[in-house]
């Protein structure tokens, strides 16, 4: 490896490793060799070949890697302003809450009224304050009947018969 016929040394393996992977070059190393030297032309390319073989997928030029994420640029764009969905499908949550809040009406509504209680309008008030009456009116209450049934023997089937 004589490099006295080139302005700039050979490139080592790990130099073009390093180019593969956009890196800067050592100091010293040209571009323009690698086209120049036909053993470095030589390496660099089976370098390439190597990367190529590794990632199964055949080293880029810059342009073409730019077009191809201007277009990856554009897709994510497009799909991102683009709505995904047709209107009805994305109109199905607003109508699956407002069915839940018209069922909830609905059962709300259907709710069975509460039967009348049949108590004051059944009772004329006559009889009521008749009732009343009758009560104060006794000399004794009539939770003490069954305790004077205990005393009065002759008593005690009155007093059954008048509960
Ligand atoms: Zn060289």
């Amino acid at each position: 490896m004589n490099s006295d016929r080139y302005n700039s040394p050979h490139w080592t393996e790990s130099d073009l490793i390093s180019r593969l992977y956009g890196l800067d070059p050592e100091q010293g190393r040209s571009a323009a060799h690698l086209e120049e030297c036909r053993e470095c032309g030589a390496l660099w390319l089976s370098v390439q070949a190597r990367r190529g073989s590794v990632v199964n997928v055949a080293p880029v030029p810059d342009e073409a890697l730019e077009e191809r994420l201007r277009a990856q640029r554009q897709a994510v764009w497009a799909r991102i302003e683009k709505p995904r969905r047709p209107f009805l499908w994305r109109m199905l949550p607003a109508a699956a809450t407002a069915l839940m809040i018209f069922a909830g009406v609905a059962m709300h509504q259907v709710k069975p009224p509460v039967p009348p209680v049949q108590t004051a309008s059944t009772v004329s008030d006559a009889q009521f304050f008749n009732e009343i009456a009758s009560v104060v009116n006794q000399e004794t209450p009539r939770a003490a009947d069954p305790l004077q049934g205990l005393f009065d023997s002759n008593a005690a089937p009155a007093a059954i018969e008048a509960q």
